[in-house]
Formats: C-alpha cells, structure tokens, sequence
C-alpha cells in the first residue's frame, strides 16, 4: 500500500463529554490524539463503550467537541463556516454498522445512492446520475438490476454494499468505517474487508476503520489505536502491536484471540481480566485500567500515565514503560503474548 506521509486527518487532543442530566457528565472521549496519513488505512479498536465511535462521529462533524481540534487537511473541521462544512462533508464519508438501521427501508437501492448526489447537485441529468449510480453498484459487486429493490430484498453483506456504494456516492477521499463488517457472518466479513482494500487500492481512499475485533482489523490496518474507557492507551504499527503489545490491555486483548494451531492454542498465556468495564461517567482515577490491569501499582491509581513514545513509532500510556524510559528500578511484570 502507498503511502506519501502526507497526513489527511489531525485528530489534536480531543475530548468529548456528554451531560446526561442531574449533573452528571459522561467522558465519552479524553484527550485523544492520533494522525491518519493519505492512502493509509488506521484502525481503532476497544471494547464497546470505549469511545471509538464517538471519535468517529466527532471527527466527521456529527458531534460537537468539548475540548481539542480536529483538522482535516489542514481545516479545522469545527471551525468551518456551515457552508465549508458542506463542502468538506463531500470528501468525508461514514459507513455504519448496521447497514439496514442506515439505510431507508422505503427507498430504493437507486434512491438511497442517489441521494447524497441530489444532495449536493452533482449531476445535471436523471440519466448522468442513473449511470454513476449503476457504475457504483458494479464496483461494490451488486449489479444494475439491483437498483430497483428495495434494502429488505437483500442479505446483510449485500445491505453492507449498498452502504458501501452509498458513501462512495460523492467521490471522498476519507472513509469511517464504524464496525462495518460486526453484524456480518464470518465468511462475510472476509469478502466486505476484501472489497473495502480494493476500493482503497484503485481509488487511492484513506480509511479510518472501527472495531473492536483485533484479529480482523489486523487485516486491513496499516496502523492501530487501542482504545480504553475513552482514553487511548497505545498506538503503533499493525505488525508491532501485534508482535510486541506493550499495554497490558493490549496484551489482553490479544491473548483473546485464538491461534488456529491447537498446540499453540493449548500452551500460550491468557490474561483473563477481572472485574466489568467501569462506567465511563464515574472512571478511576490515575490510568484508567488499574481497575483491571494485572500489574496495577500504587502509582497507577493516583497518577494518570503520560503517551510517550516507549519504542521507536510506538506510543503508550503505561507507568511501567514511563519507570523505564525515566530510568528508574521497575519490577519488568511485563508478559510477552505470542
Ligand atoms: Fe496497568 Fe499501571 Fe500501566 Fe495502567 S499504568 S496499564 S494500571 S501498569
């Protein structure tokens, strides 16, 4: 995959709070901040309720910030006069979940790609418009006969190309992929991943692709972010984070995944971690996962961890690796997972 290093997306330290009544505030998103070069596909994963798509949503506009900057190629994306939202929205583009939830039941697959060209008055003519809509149904493996049913008539992975058509409508540089393959069967997922790195080979598209599955964002990912309880805990490239997992959560969720060798199945480490995730409107103090974490501290829940980069192009909110870099005595409690 090419990548020119130019970065398309700057995400600068955001935070986002929701107020939920009796005064009560729910940190959804704290103090994130992460790049997305041209051409590269970033993957954020976490478990659910961690804040990735809340991120999501905020960078592309849909939620206000509470605090922080978000510049798409330079702009700065809560700044922009409405009518340069308009614009910028073009070349930023959202794929869902639950593609039967985004998609309008009473429109026709032809309707409901069509609209966001309405919308933004892309074609002079019915016909001009009818066939961009017929290339794009080629392109995401549907065909033209399909433009006349209706969303109902087809399977999830079907449904999931007919989204996929859809944000490719206004031709945009930059996709959110928000858990685009989570409600698909399996042997599903494969082929919708498949489509999405053709799409991006051909059309040269910058992916951020949200999931909270490690084993399929590793597919697809150049680069990952690890997300906990609204707080980014790790950042590297695909291979080392999986290689070389530095955060205990990490390391956790790795140690989840199965390894299809049944004798390597067998003999590596788990970490199973104790306890529930914590709500995110009362969260620990100091790092947020020393409510879990199986080499917690007493520093950990009084300080919170600062991102530093542990190793090189690899960052880390962890005070095991801040001991380090500091060079002070650590007890190294650290477990490999391979
Ligand atoms: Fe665990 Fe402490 Fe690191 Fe948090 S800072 S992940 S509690 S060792």
């Amino acid at each position: 995959m090419e990548m020119n290093g130019d970065k398309i997306l700057q995400v600068k330290q955001v935070t986002k709070h929701f107020t939920i009544g009796k005064g009560r505030i729910l940190q959804a998103v704290n103090d994130v901040s992460f790049d997305v070069k041209k051409g590269e596909t970033f993957g954020l994963v976490g478990e659910s309720g961690c804040g990735k798509s809340t991120i999501g949503r905020t960078i592309i506009g849909l939620y206000n910030r509470t605090k922080g900057d978000v510049l798409f190629d330079g702009k700065n994306v809560h700044q922009l006069p409405e009518r340069e939202l308009f614009q910028l929205r073009q070349r930023m583009q959202m794929i869902f979940q639950d593609p039967y939830a985004s998609l309008n039941p009473r429109s026709t697959v032809r309707e409901v790609i069509s609209e966001p060209m309405e919308v933004h008055k892309l074609y002079k003519t019915k016909k001009e418009q009818n066939e961009r809509v017929y290339q794009l149904l080629e392109e995401v493996g549907l065909n033209l006969e399909h433009a006349n049913r209706y969303p109902h008539e087809f399977s999830g992975g079907q449904r999931q190309r007919i989204g996929i058509a859809r944000a490719l409508a206004l031709d945009p540089d930059f996709i959110i992929a928000d858990e685009p393959i989570s409600a698909l069967d399996v042997s599903v997922q494969a082929q919708v991943v498949n489509l999405l790195k053709q799409l991006q080979k051909e059309k040269g598209l910058t992916f951020l692709f949200i999931a909270h599955d490690l084993s399929m964002v590793k597919q697809i990912s150049d680069r990952i972010g690890v997300m906990y309880l609204g707080n980014m805990v790790e950042l590297t490239g695909s291979d080392s984070l999986y290689e070389n997992p530095l955060h205990p959560y990490t390391q956790a969720l790795l140690s989840a995944i199965p390894i299809p060798d049944p004798d390597m199945e067998e003999s590596r480490e788990r970490i199973i971690l104790q306890g529930e995730l914590p709500s995110p409107i009362n969260p620990p103090s100091g790092c947020v996962f020393s409510t879990r974490c199986p080499f917690a501290m007493d520093i950990c829940s009084r300080e919170k961890p600062t991102w530093q980069e542990a190793e090189s192009n690899h960052f880390v909110a962890c005070h095991l690796y801040q001991d380090k870099l500091e060079n002070k005595t650590t007890t190294e409690p650290v477990v490999r997972i391979r």
